[in-house]
């Protein structure tokens, strides 16, 4: 290459650095940054209650918190084994085989991760090529589609329909001979759902009778309402070797910010899954997967009383959302309320533009959970003080104002 001395003329300046660069076709080109954490910054810009990301406005347990400092003290500072702290996967299989009724080894089966979110990535790294077919039921958690991409991975939706059904006739008809995997999210963000065992079974069926993988991000586990139960689908006869499940703590603990998630699967998928996370992360936060241990210990309660909280966030949100005007059912499970906004005559990317500031409400427009579709719903989080809800309803009260001003 002809090199020259900074400061040096040459009579042929050399191209800008930018033209370069943007004539280089690149897989990030392929998706957007996250709307979702666009808004949050859009809520800080303009102090708005950030009702768009779902991340708790409230204190993690304090047993946590005192197990991290100890962990901190203790100079737990170096590098965890890199597919999960001995300890932490021991209290992972055994909390799971307690709650989720499946036995994983924590010697060949558990890979602890950055986040649910590196779990996805990962298992979709490990599984697919370039090329494969993924099913992938809409709408959907925006990461899935960019994880796609990533990976190389052809996404074909299914739809969750506005009765939260699912259509068979539809998941058969997407099924081809490139199909690899199908994503599955229960219970469901953004809608709510639970997915039911009869559903569950079907879908199973379909990934046994056509050799496909179930990867199924069940985060929400523990956020379940009007007696629902979380059923995993790798606990039906034949999923075994067939099934990536991937968990987390951020949600169940209040602890997003910590990045501490697994993902679960028999051992050859283990392998593969492992070697991805080793090169992409090495490992997560050694002195908060110490901190995780304290978690799985916390009694039954823990979990009664996280799921009695959250019925009464949601029932607050959702009596706010319906005297403002929006159209909205009380969601299954998760966190989440997915708003019907067609009444308010705006589309959600712009009505999400002008809640936020002039309302002082941030909320996601529903097109970021569809590849196509979702101008008329707006996604709210109610993962916050109940204070805070309060507050976002006596802000959005004010659309009801401007309605009959107008
Ligand atoms: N999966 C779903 C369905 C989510 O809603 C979220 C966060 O909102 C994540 C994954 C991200 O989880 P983590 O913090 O474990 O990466």
């Amino acid at each position: 290459m002809k090199q020259t001395q900074p400061g040096a003329s040459t009579q042929t300046p050399a191209p800008a650095r930018s033209s370069f660069f943007s004539t280089q076709p690149s897989r990030a080109d392929h998706f957007t940054e996250s709307v979702i954490r666009e808004m949050t910054r859009l809520a800080i810009a303009h102090n708005a209650i950030n009702l768009a990301q779902g991340f708790p406005d409230f204190p993690c347990p304090g047993e946590l918190k005192t197990a991290a400092c100890t962990a901190l003290h203790a100079d737990l500072n170096q590098y965890a084994i890199t597919w999960g702290a001995t300890d932490l996967r021991e209290a992972i299989a055994a909390r799971v085989a307690h709650y989720n009724g499946m036995h994983f080894s924590p010697e060949t089966e558990i890979t602890v991760t950055c986040g649910s979110t590196e779990a996805m990535m990962a298992s979709m790294l490990a599984i697919i090529h370039p090329g494969d077919e993924v099913i992938v039921p809409e709408p959907f958690y925006e990461n899935y589609g960019p994880d796609a991409q990533i990976s190389g991975a052809v996404p074909r939706y299914v739809p969750i329909r506005d009765d939260l059904a699912i259509d068979e006739e539809a998941w058969k008809a997407a099924i081809t001979k490139k199909s690899r995997a199908i994503i599955l999210n229960s219970p469901n963000n953004p809608t709510g759902k639970v997915f039911s065992k009869a559903e569950l079974a079907f879908i199973a069926d379909l990934c046994i009778d056509h050799d496909v993988v179930a990867i199924t991000d069940e985060i929400y586990e523990h956020i379940l309402y009007d007696g629902r139960q979380h059923i995993s689908i790798g606990s039906f006869d034949g999923m075994d070797d067939r099934t990536i499940t991937i968990g987390s703590f951020s949600k169940t603990y209040s602890v997003t910010g910590w990045r501490v998630g697994y993902a679960l699967a028999d051992e050859q998928l283990t392998a593969r899954i492992r070697k991805i996370h080793d090169f992409l992360t090495v490992g997560a936060p050694a002195p908060l997967q110490r901190a995780c241990v304290a978690a799985l210990a916390l009694p039954e309660t823990y979990y009664r009383d996280l799921a009695a909280d959250y019925d009464r966030k949601r029932k607050i949100l959702f009596n706010g959302l319906r005297r403002a005007g929006f159209a909205c059912q009380l969601p299954e499970g998760a966190y989440y309320l997915f708003t019907d906004i067609a009444n308010f005559g705006m589309s959600d990317t712009a009505f999400a533009r002008f809640l936020v500031e002039k309302i002082g409400v941030a909320a996601v427009p529903g097109s970021s959970f569809y590849h196509d579709g979702g101008e008329t719903r707006l996604r709210f989080t109610f993962s916050k003080k109940d204070e805070t809800l309060l507050d976002a309803c006596n802000r959005l009260a004010k659309l009801n104002e401007m309605g009959s001003a107008s």
